[in-house]
């Protein structure tokens, strides 16, 4: 005898003989509970008070394992009792997968169904559709199935001659969780939302809609195989977690100093604000170095004009460019950062007759750390020295050419 929970899944305590008794494995002559199929999870409940652990379809009978060995017999009348609170959570959870997923039959391009699974804290359905679900596409699918529950649509079953199902196009099917009600080959279930979905399946659903209550979607997911899955949540869980995201909504906004409705146009306003705040930093930040430059000792040598300092909190970066920026042909820059391990940045003008390479050899011959470059410019960090005593090296050095 396979579950009757599909076609009665209000039924939560019936009376049924024992069939067959295997250590902790009942069968039935007739049972509601439901046996884990696809996506949906096996019933709890009792069977003559003992807990039911595990409930499943072997493709011939029912089996039921209980928590302890029971004291009944083969022959014996016993009484099940289907766990209510976990029946009707997977009855309004799954129910809801067939509105959402009718939500996407108006979203959604060549849609088709990837599966689904109903968790405790969560449900997920897989789509096979060529439309990227984004953000807009994703809220207007919670929009839709809140609307379709509020709405009050009939969900009905019944069993259809499976070649009749199977020819009619606005059947959705997905042959790993109706795998139930596929393999036994003469009828299948058709599960018909008034005007909004029909589906085959063998799951248990709620009569109207409306008893799902609110549906809040979680996410969307790539998991593979050219699937789009989404998430959401049903019953206390759900209503939790839309709660905890309308609080961070509102301390975003109060953070913002706006109200809810302006967050989004608020946030681009303040980013674009502090990208252009940091422009003008670094602007700034660019055109002190530059002075700074500008205010080192000149140094006569060799026919060429040196400007030597020490740079204070410059990034050696930022102090090669402005070396780079502030040499001329005839002359040459030399700047030294950092607290550490400092750094070093020469910038030689083409005219000047001064290799920065090798000026930047002679420092880090002298005071370790490693660099090096051209002609026009080079440089070298990590020196084992005091900024001050590597300018007045600068200062000394001489080419040998
Ligand atoms: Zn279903």
């Amino acid at each position: 005898m396979r579950t009757r929970a599909p076609a009665d899944p209000e039924v939560r305590e019936f009376t049924a003989e024992v069939v067959a008794l295997d250590d902790r494995t009942v069968t039935l002559d007739t049972t509601y509970f439901y046996a884990e199929s696809g996506g949906q999870p096996a019933d709890r409940g009792t069977i003559d008070g003992i807990r039911v652990v595990d409930v499943q379809d072997d493709g011939d009978a029912v089996h039921h394992t209980l928590a302890s060995s029971p004291d009944f017999e083969v022959g014996d009348t016993v009484s099940g009792v289907i766990d209510d609170d976990f029946r009707t959570y997977c009855m309004r959870a799954h129910t809801a997968s067939h509105v959402l997923y009718g939500a996407g039959r108006r979203l959604l391009e060549d849609l088709g169904y990837g599966g689904f699974d109903i968790a405790e804290e969560k449900v997920r359905v897989d789509f096979t559709t060529p439309t990227d679900i984004d953000d807009e596409t994703l809220v207007e699918l919670e929009r839709l199935t809140n609307r379709a529950v509020w709405d009050s649509l009939d969900v009905s079953w019944e069993e259809v001659p499976t070649e009749e199902a199977t020819a009619r196009e606005d059947v959705a099917f997905n042959t790993k969780t109706e795998e139930g009600v596929m393999d036994d080959a003469d009828t299948v279930r058709i599960v018909d939302i008034d005007g909004w979905d029909v589906a085959a399946c063998g799951g248990t659903h709620v009569g109207n809609t409306r008893e799902i209550g609110p549906v809040t979607v979680l996410d969307r997911s790539n998991p593979g195989e050219g699937l789009t899955r989404v998430e959401f949540a049903v019953g206390p869980g759900g209503i939790g977690r839309s709660a905890e995201r309308h609080r961070a909504l509102r301390q975003t906004a109060a953070a913002l100093e706006t109200n809810v409705d302006d967050l989004a146009e608020t946030a681009v306003a303040v980013r674009s604000e502090r990208d252009d705040l940091q422009d003008r930093v670094r602007e700034l930040e660019q055109a002190a170095v530059a002075d700074a430059i500008d205010g080192f000792e000149a140094v006569e040598k060799q026919g060429a004009t040196w400007r030597l300092g020490v740079l204070d909190g410059v990034d050696p970066n930022d102090a090669g460019e402005a070396a780079k920026e502030a040499v001329d042909d005839a002359g040459v820059v030399g700047a030294v950062g950092g607290d550490e391990r400092p750094y070093v940045v020469v910038a030689a003008g083409s005219e000047s007759g001064v290799h920065a390479g090798d000026v930047v050899d002679a420092v880090t011959d002298e005071y370790g750390g490693g660099g090096g470059g051209g002609p026009p410019f080079a440089q070298g960090g990590g020196l084992d020295a005091d900024p001050a005593d590597v300018r007045d090296a600068l200062r000394e050095w001489e080419s040998t050419e």
